[in-house]
Protein backbone atom coordinates (compact mmCIF):
# COMPACT_ATOMS: atom_id res chain seq x y z
CA UNK A 1 0.00 0.00 0.00
CA UNK A 2 1.19 3.45 -0.86
CA UNK A 3 0.77 6.91 0.46
CA UNK A 4 -2.07 8.61 -1.30
CA UNK A 5 -0.26 12.22 -0.79
CA UNK A 6 3.10 11.43 -1.57
CA UNK A 7 3.73 8.12 -3.00
CA UNK A 8 5.87 6.31 -0.09
CA UNK A 9 5.88 2.72 0.39
CA UNK A 10 6.95 3.68 4.29
CA UNK A 11 3.63 2.93 5.88
CA UNK A 12 1.77 1.48 8.45
CA UNK A 13 -1.20 0.49 10.32
CA UNK A 14 -2.42 2.85 13.27
CA UNK A 15 -5.08 2.92 15.67
CA UNK A 16 -8.83 3.49 14.33
CA UNK A 17 -11.06 5.58 16.50
CA UNK A 18 -14.11 3.82 15.17
CA UNK A 19 -14.90 -0.02 13.87
CA UNK A 20 -13.81 -0.39 10.51
CA UNK A 21 -13.58 -3.16 8.05
CA UNK A 22 -9.78 -1.69 7.20
CA UNK A 23 -7.20 -0.42 9.66
CA UNK A 24 -6.36 3.30 9.19
CA UNK A 25 -2.52 4.08 7.34
CA UNK A 26 -0.19 6.25 8.05
CA UNK A 27 2.58 7.31 5.99
CA UNK A 28 6.11 7.36 8.25
CA UNK A 29 7.17 9.68 5.09
CA UNK A 30 4.99 12.79 5.49
CA UNK A 31 2.92 11.76 8.45
CA UNK A 32 -0.41 11.47 6.45
CA UNK A 33 -2.91 9.22 8.01
CA UNK A 34 -5.93 7.83 5.87
CA UNK A 35 -8.47 5.23 5.80
CA UNK A 36 -7.96 2.68 3.38
CA UNK A 37 -10.39 1.88 0.35
CA UNK A 38 -12.66 -1.19 1.11
CA UNK A 39 -11.20 -3.71 -1.34
CA UNK A 40 -13.82 -5.46 -3.64
CA UNK A 41 -13.19 -9.02 -2.16
CA UNK A 42 -14.34 -7.94 1.56
CA UNK A 43 -17.47 -6.27 -0.58
CA UNK A 44 -18.22 -9.25 -2.05
CA UNK A 45 -17.79 -11.16 1.45
CA UNK A 46 -20.05 -8.62 2.35
CA UNK A 47 -22.58 -9.97 -0.53
CA UNK A 48 -21.61 -13.43 0.06
CA UNK A 49 -22.74 -13.26 4.01
CA UNK A 50 -25.65 -10.74 3.78
CA UNK A 51 -27.51 -12.48 1.13
CA UNK A 52 -28.73 -15.75 3.91
CA UNK A 53 -29.19 -13.70 6.60
CA UNK A 54 -30.94 -11.21 4.91
CA UNK A 55 -32.84 -14.35 3.62
CA UNK A 56 -33.48 -15.73 7.03
CA UNK A 57 -34.86 -12.42 8.14
CA UNK A 58 -37.25 -11.94 5.25
CA UNK A 59 -38.79 -15.64 6.53
CA UNK A 60 -41.75 -13.88 9.07
CA UNK A 61 -42.35 -12.12 5.67
CA UNK A 62 -42.60 -14.94 3.34
CA UNK A 63 -44.82 -17.07 6.30
CA UNK A 64 -46.92 -14.29 6.34
CA UNK A 65 -48.03 -14.21 2.49
CA UNK A 66 -47.99 -18.05 2.74
CA UNK A 67 -50.44 -17.36 5.83
CA UNK A 68 -52.80 -14.94 3.78
CA UNK A 69 -52.55 -16.96 0.24
CA UNK A 70 -53.61 -20.19 2.62
CA UNK A 71 -56.83 -18.66 3.78
CA UNK A 72 -57.92 -17.55 -0.05
CA UNK A 73 -57.45 -21.07 -0.96
CA UNK A 74 -58.68 -22.18 2.43
CA UNK A 75 -55.74 -24.87 2.33
CA UNK A 76 -54.51 -25.18 5.83
CA UNK A 77 -51.45 -23.38 7.33
CA UNK A 78 -49.24 -24.21 9.87
CA UNK A 79 -47.36 -21.30 11.62
CA UNK A 80 -43.91 -22.90 12.18
CA UNK A 81 -42.12 -20.17 13.81
CA UNK A 82 -43.08 -18.26 17.38
CA UNK A 83 -43.95 -14.40 17.32
CA UNK A 84 -41.40 -14.20 20.21
CA UNK A 85 -38.68 -14.67 17.75
CA UNK A 86 -39.52 -11.64 15.70
CA UNK A 87 -37.23 -9.48 17.01
CA UNK A 88 -34.22 -12.61 16.12
CA UNK A 89 -35.82 -12.04 12.21
CA UNK A 90 -35.78 -8.32 12.51
CA UNK A 91 -32.40 -8.18 13.88
CA UNK A 92 -31.29 -10.50 10.86
CA UNK A 93 -33.40 -8.35 7.82
CA UNK A 94 -31.56 -5.23 9.20
CA UNK A 95 -28.06 -6.76 9.28
CA UNK A 96 -28.49 -8.48 6.28
CA UNK A 97 -30.15 -5.66 4.17
CA UNK A 98 -26.69 -3.46 5.90
CA UNK A 99 -24.51 -5.96 4.43
CA UNK A 100 -25.89 -5.96 1.22
CA UNK A 101 -26.40 -2.41 0.85
CA UNK A 102 -22.71 -1.98 1.88
CA UNK A 103 -21.44 -4.73 -0.26
CA UNK A 104 -23.12 -3.19 -3.31
CA UNK A 105 -22.15 0.29 -2.43
CA UNK A 106 -18.68 -0.31 -2.25
CA UNK A 107 -18.96 -2.26 -5.89
CA UNK A 108 -20.47 0.91 -7.15
CA UNK A 109 -17.74 3.08 -5.77
CA UNK A 110 -20.27 4.92 -3.40
CA UNK A 111 -18.87 3.57 -0.08
CA UNK A 112 -15.70 3.10 1.53
CA UNK A 113 -13.40 5.23 -0.74
CA UNK A 114 -10.23 5.96 0.32
CA UNK A 115 -10.54 9.25 2.80
CA UNK A 116 -7.56 11.12 4.13
CA UNK A 117 -7.66 11.58 7.90
CA UNK A 118 -4.84 14.01 8.51
CA UNK A 119 -3.45 15.30 6.14
CA UNK A 120 0.46 15.81 5.64
CA UNK A 121 2.11 17.28 8.36
CA UNK A 122 4.55 19.48 6.25
CA UNK A 123 4.04 20.06 2.64
CA UNK A 124 8.10 20.08 2.63
CA UNK A 125 8.00 24.36 1.39
CA UNK A 126 4.57 24.30 -0.20
CA UNK A 127 3.13 25.96 2.87
CA UNK A 128 2.51 30.16 2.29
ZN1 LIG B 1 3.17 10.19 2.53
Amino acid sequence: MQCPVCGSNKVRRTATAHVQPVKNRRCKHCGTIWRPATPVWLAIVFLLLGTPVFLVGCYPLLDAVNCLSSRVSGLPHRVTWNGDMLPVFAFFWFLGAFCLNHGAAVLRGQAGKLRIVKPPVSNEGKRS
